[in-house]
């Protein structure tokens, strides 16, 4: 049993269960035994491997996209270049690097933001970037400056706590992690629940068109996710700007139980030591869009990554590359574009949502 799964057991013995969104932010993000604060989950030894660790082009296009956004806002200096949930500070690198050959004066009136909780991976990201000026907080409202903003995400959304409903008779239930005292071994004794009573559900999923969904049927909400777009898309359409959010999920609002866990490359269960695998949930694009509207910003997509990447030039950008490195290099290259636009691997599931000020010119890709 993880310290995590012990810590939370004698939590429920005294105080009863917890919400699936307060479970799962302390098995990300307890501050001694969450699963972000101590590691780095990313890579072939870690627990899963994301766009900007598969292929260095992920990151250099996504600078590009954002160096011609500059440009078309008329070259702001200073500007803000924020990316939310960095990892290992692969994606900004990458960014950087592409774009400084090509225009110097961007980096010199990029002011960096990392938008980040892990101190593990904080460490990283200055390993990573340590050839520019970088300021961490630890949420959008920590950057005081008002100035236009570029920011980007990829996989940042899907690790935010999740809220789960399910219908009972008698209306919607939240869905909770309890005690089970007949179970052990992998779950280590917890189990879901349903709250005791029937409750009104969140304003985000009031209009959710599946409200009339059979009993037993299960739907989600993110509240933090859908306040961090808030937030941003306050910003842009107070500042100007844009932002950039590529993660797994669905374009239109459904009824399902998205929740999943991995540890080591391989699925477990969302139960299974908490602190030692990785939680996330599949984005839900309509609620982010609905939200960002009703905040001021424009909303461009969302497409899929495998069409988005193309439309950047992934394919002859890599093939570029290649002409110039060695033969493993050039297969890794290959195969790490395939495997970010092919439709069976990342390229379908995967979408890019874009949102800007209102008043701002469209960005390239949509
Ligand atoms: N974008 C990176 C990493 C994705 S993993 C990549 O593509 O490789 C999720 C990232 O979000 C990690 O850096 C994690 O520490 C960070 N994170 C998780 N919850 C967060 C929160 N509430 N606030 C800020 N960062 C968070």
């Amino acid at each position: 049993m993880t310290e995590l799964a012990a810590l939370l057991r004698a939590r429920m013995e005294s105080q009863g269960p917890l919400t699936v969104a307060q479970y799962m932010a302390e098995a990300l993000g307890h501050p001694q035994w969450g699963y972000y604060m101590q590691r780095d989950p990313l890579g072939r030894d870690g627990d899963f491997i994301t766009a900007p660790e598969i292929s260095q082009v992920f990151g250099e296009l996504l600078g590009l996209w954002c160096l011609e956004y500059w440009r078309r806002m008329g070259s702001p200096d200073p500007f803000l270049l924020v990316e939310a949930g960095p990892g290992r500070g692969t994606l900004m690198a990458d960014a950087l690097r592409a774009v400084s050959s090509l225009d110097p004066a961007f980096p010199a009136a990029a002011r960096v933001h990392l938008v980040e909780t892990s101190p593990a991976l904080r460490g990283l990201q200055e390993k990573a970037l340590g050839d520019y000026q970088v300021t961490w907080v630890e949420s959008l409202e920590g950057i005081g400056d008002e100035a236009p903003m570029l920011l980007l995400a990829n996989e940042f959304l899907d690790a935010l706590p999740l809220r789960q409903f399910q219908r009972a008779e008698d209306g919607w239930r939240e869905r909770l992690v309890g005690l089970d005292s007949e179970k052990g071994g992998e779950t280590d004794g917890f189990c879901f629940l349903l709250a005791e009573e029937a409750a009104p559900l969140p304003d985000a999923l009031n209009s959710f068109e599946m409200k009339q969904a059979p009993t037993g049927a299960i739907i989600e909400t993110c509240p933090e996710a859908l306040a961090f777009v808030g937030e941003l898309s306050a910003r842009l359409g107070r500042d100007g700007g844009a932002a950039l959010m590529v993660d797994y999920g669905h374009t239109r609002s459904a009824v399902g139980d998205t929740l999943q866990a991995v540890r080591g490359h391989r699925p477990c269960s969302v139960l299974e030591a908490p602190g030692a695998a990785d939680i996330t949930a599949h984005v839900d694009f309509a609620a982010v869009a609905a939200v960002a509207r009703d905040s001021g910003a424009h909303v461009h997509g969302p497409r899929t990554q495998g069409a988005f990447l193309r439309d950047l030039g992934i394919e002859a950008r890599s093939a570029r590359l290649a002409e110039a490195v060695p033969e493993e290099q050039r297969r890794l290259l290959e195969s790490g574009c395939q495997r970010l636009i092919s439709q069976d691997e990342m390229g379908a599931l995967f979408k890019v949502v874009a949102l800007t000020g209102a008043s701002q010119p469209a960005p390239a890709g949509f």
